[in-house]
């Protein structure tokens, strides 16, 4: 019975990684990009127009997609989606 070699695998140097330091600026920019500003009328995902129109979201009913609107307030999402009765409140 022959024996099979062990084929020599060469140690694999992983590749060089950036390091991104977390400040408070990059969160808020990285946070920035996904905010919609004004009254946006499509989804900033798939580009449809089938969107609903929420207190804090824009809600895509294609692709099912919230986008959060800038300077939204979340309690107004909150009380829509009680009424809604999306929610049991608590
Ligand atoms: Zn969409």
């Amino acid at each position: 019975m022959k024996v099979a070699k062990a084929k020599r695998v060469k140690p694999k140097v992983p590749a060089p990684a950036a390091v991104i330091r977390l400040t408070p600026e990059h969160t808020l920019q990285r946070a920035a990009k996904r905010f919609l500003s004004g009254s946006p009328t499509r989804c900033p995902k798939c580009d449809s127009t089938y969107v609903g129109r929420e207190p804090a979201f824009i809600h895509c009913r294609l692709c099912g997609k919230l986008a959060r609107i800038v300077d939204a307030p979340l309690e107004l999402q909150e009380l829509w989606e009680i009424r809604s009765g999306l929610r049991i409140a608590s």
